[in-house]
């Protein structure tokens, strides 16, 4: 068909899979294992339903100035999107339009290649080193955009402010987003740097330690010249990108500080028990400060293990990768749900080693 070369070709994302299974675990996409901020269902129940007649706030009025206040920053620096995905998508096509190619780890957010593919943006992967770790030296060639996460993904490894400033210091001619999609559950966020820098922008998400991942919500901070050009990108794209509900709701998620430091807590109290469990059954690990733990098995392959976790209706993260092809991603859920997988885990190495 003829029609079909002037289609734009693109290989797609593939999310982790939602299966909606009674008794599953669903360890697979990084959710968190908790209800959101007790204010949010409150509002949920609340709403008047009436108002969905109306266009929500194009601004997203609502949580901007409601993060503008909890980060203290003026509401000019904030920009909402829906996810971070749609933030940082919506980044790309604004701030990496100078035909060099951008910069990632090789080992990194597996959507950071799609997005440029899909832009048609060149880009080069920089492989990270043996053990996990991003060499600023590295980001200190011409290029056209730095994006790194922090923590990264699916490793989980932190880099220090120190690293990440070095990285925006050697790029002070192009834009430098730094994924902060994690930094919740442990990191020192790069927010610190936004006055210094006007070409840092800084993601976040609602979608994990704020346990909001179905209300697609996510946000970046930056300078008020960067989140200008964003908005003037986002409203020849789509005024209403953010539904009603959604602004309502993330509202009440940031207004509860207590509940989220409670569950962030008690998610990084549970890893940290985790890390020990699975060191004691022969897994090993970059030392985790995200939301999951990116384990190899010393004598099973991960994708047998994978296998055997999917059967058992237990669903991890497994890709068939370079590199990384002997992991498994694991989200830490509730102590519960973290019990019955290592009971399986060390059931089923038993079983295999006795074979
Ligand atoms: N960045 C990273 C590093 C992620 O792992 C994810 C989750 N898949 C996202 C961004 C996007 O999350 P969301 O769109 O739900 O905010």
């Amino acid at each position: 068909m003829k029609w079909e070369e002037n289609v734009r070709k693109v290989v797609p994302y593939v999310a982790g899979e939602q299966p909606n299974k009674k008794n599953m675990i669903k360890l697979n996409t990084n959710e968190c294992p908790y209800p959101p901020a007790p204010g949010v269902v409150r509002a949920m129940k609340e709403m008047d339903y009436t108002a969905l007649r109306l266009y929500p706030n194009p601004d997203v009025a609502p949580i901007v100035d409601c993060l503008a206040e909890y980060y203290h920053v003026k509401p000019s620096q904030v920009f909402v999107g829906v996810g971070s995905d749609d933030v940082i998508s919506m980044a790309f096509l604004t701030f990496f339009h100078s035909g060099k190619p951008i910069l990632f780890p090789d080992v990194t957010y597996s959507f950071y290649d799609v997005w440029a593919n899909l832009y048609r943006i060149p880009f080069r992967q920089i492989p990270l080193t043996e053990d996990w770790q991003i060499n600023p030296e590295d980001y200190k060639v011409e290029n056209g955009g730095v994006i790194f996460p922090n923590p990264n993904a699916p490793t989980g490894l932190l880099q220090s402010l120190d690293t990440v400033e070095e990285i925006i210091q050697a790029n002070r001619d192009v834009v430098v987003i730094v994924d902060e999609a994690y930094i919740d559950f442990g990191g020192e966020s790069a927010l610190k740097l936004i006055d210094k820098y006007d070409n840092l922008l800084v993601v976040q998400t609602f979608s994990k330690s704020r346990a909001m991942a179905g209300l697609r919500v996510g946000f970046c901070i930056g300078s008020e010249k960067l989140i200008g050009y964003l908005n003037d990108v986002k409203f020849s794209f789509n005024s209403y990108t953010m539904n009603m509900p959604s602004q309502a709701l993330a509202v009440e998620a940031v207004k509860d500080d207590t509940y989220f430091k409670e569950v962030t807590g008690r998610i990084v109290a549970t890893r940290e028990r985790v890390k020990k469990e699975l060191r004691g059954l022969g897994f090993t690990f970059p030392d985790s400060y995200a939301n999951f733990v990116f384990a190899s098995h010393k004598t099973v392959p991960a994708k047998e293990i994978f296998e055997a976790l999917r059967e058992a209706d237990i669903y991890v993260r497994h890709w068939d990768k370079p590199r990384i092809e002997n992991y498994l991603r694991i989200t830490i859920g509730t102590d519960e749900e973290m019990d019955r997988l290592i009971a399986f885990l060390k059931e089923f190495l038993a079983k295999r080693a006795g074979q």
